[in-house]
């Protein structure tokens, strides 16, 4: 089949396996020429897009690490591809094989009890312990063991506020007013997107004794400048990132001697970014400033950073509330100061000059597998794509 992009709303319905296989080469050619002696055995949920996927692929190919990745992804069926994360795992645990290193997934509800047990099972069969734990989800709601499902909003908490945000298929600047959550909308955002999960996976891992002494655990947060801490920080999500710190700490506390970090990582393009309002023009307008600046990362450089000059650095610098920042170029006082200059500036009806719209779609088609240089797009393809170890 020839496969076109079908953009609805802020997600691609369609993803092309060549072009996913290519996007993950790309990052494992990146990881490969950043080695650094650090995980041995990794377990990452939330491995088959963005954040977690980089960081498979650091560990993996930075640090040859064995891998055991949970994905919530579909495969190919009557006529529809599959999703870009099964393309990107499949691509990924070829590359892996290549290489002689170990790769295996499991694809399922992360939030389950089933699939804690299966990745425990699996690494007893298999791994007989982890040493990195990352926890990199970003899910829109969860089912409870009771079957009751809690969705996360994307809400301010207190006060409605309005401000611009871009209309990416016009390329038109346009506002948007973001009502406030109700108490119950926050307490569910927090339940699907806050630190409770990670509790009940560290819990589940250490009770069946498949960490090793030395463990390490990571999540991933967002802090971002003032602009965005009434939709971010102190919204809905914004909460829930707080209940996720408070996790780490609470894991430390039950379990000496594995170290549990918060890592705040830069605001990127995303399936889950793309959907936050206000974000991606304030992503957009970064991308112009810090490409113009040489001070550009995407989610492979990003954690090639965490791996190389923050988990297994001798030094390992933390801000006053422990917590890692690789969001330290992108809150750099003369980015943020260019950045809240080109947003006033947006008012003048330059928004193509002042923000990397190009840049933005590039990177969202390239999630989906699409636009990446080398790839044959009117080729026929074949859409079922097997993930040789999957459970
Ligand atoms: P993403 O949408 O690219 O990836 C999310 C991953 O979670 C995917 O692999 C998806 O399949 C998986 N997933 C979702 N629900 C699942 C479930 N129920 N079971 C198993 N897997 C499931 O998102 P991302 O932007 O890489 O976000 C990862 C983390 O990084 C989140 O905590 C996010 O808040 C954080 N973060 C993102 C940004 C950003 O700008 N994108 C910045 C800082 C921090």
């Amino acid at each position: 089949m020839i496969i076109e992009p079908k953009i609805r709303g802020f997600i691609c319905t369609t993803a092309h396996p060549e072009g996913c296989l290519e996007n993950v080469k790309r990052q494992a050619e990146y990881a490969k020429s950043h080695p650094v002696k650090g995980a041995r055995k990794a377990l990452v949920i939330g491995a088959s897009a963005g954040y977690g996927l980089a960081t498979r692929i650091c560990a993996a190919f930075s640090c040859k690490a064995d891998t055991l990745g949970v994905i919530f992804d579909k495969p190919a069926s009557g006529g529809r591809t599959a999703s870009a994360g099964w393309y990107n795992t499949a691509a990924l645990e070829r590359l892996a094989a290549e290489e002689g290193l170990y790769a295996a997934t499991i694809n399922g509800d992360a939030f389950s009890k089933e699939v804690k047990e299966g990745a425990i099972a699996r690494i007893r069969r298999d791994l007989g312990q982890v040493d990195l734990v990352i926890y990199s989800l970003a899910a829109p709601r969860r089912t409870l063991p009771d079957g009751t499902v809690r969705s996360s909003v994307l809400k301010t908490v207190g006060a409605p506020y309005t401000e611009r945000t871009i209309d990416l298929k016009k390329r038109e600047l346009a506002e948007v007013t973001i009502p406030p959550a109700s108490e119950e909308e926050i307490a569910a955002t927090v339940e699907v997107m806050g630190g409770e999960d990670w509790e009940d996976w560290i819990e589940a891992l250490a009770a069946a004794g498949v960490l090793t002494k030395d463990a390490v655990t990571a999540a991933y947060s967002y802090i971002g400048p003032e602009r965005t801490h009434p939709i971010y920080l102190d919204g809905s999500i914004g909460r829930a990132k707080e209940d996720l710190y408070q996790a780490s700490r609470r894991i430390e506390e039950k379990h000496p001697g594995l170290r549990a970090f918060i890592s705040v990582n830069k605001a990127l393009v995303t399936q889950s970014s793309s959907a936050i309002p206000i974000v991606p023009l304030y992503i957009s307008i970064l991308y112009k400033v810090m490409k113009e600046m040489g001070l550009h990362e995407g989610c492979i450089e990003q954690m090639s950073r965490l791996f190389c000059d923050r988990l297994y650095a001798d030094n390992l610098p933390l801000d006053n509330r422990g917590m890692i920042r690789l969001d330290d170029w992108e809150m750099r006082p003369e980015v943020q100061a260019k950045v809240d200059a080109a947003w006033k500036r947006l008012a003048d009806g330059s928004l193509e000059e002042l923000a990397d719209i190009d840049g933005y779609w590039e990177d969202f088609y390239q999630m989906f597998g699409f636009h990446l240089p080398g790839v044959d797009y009117g080729k026929d393809v074949e859409t079922e794509v097997e993930i040789p170890s999957i459970g």
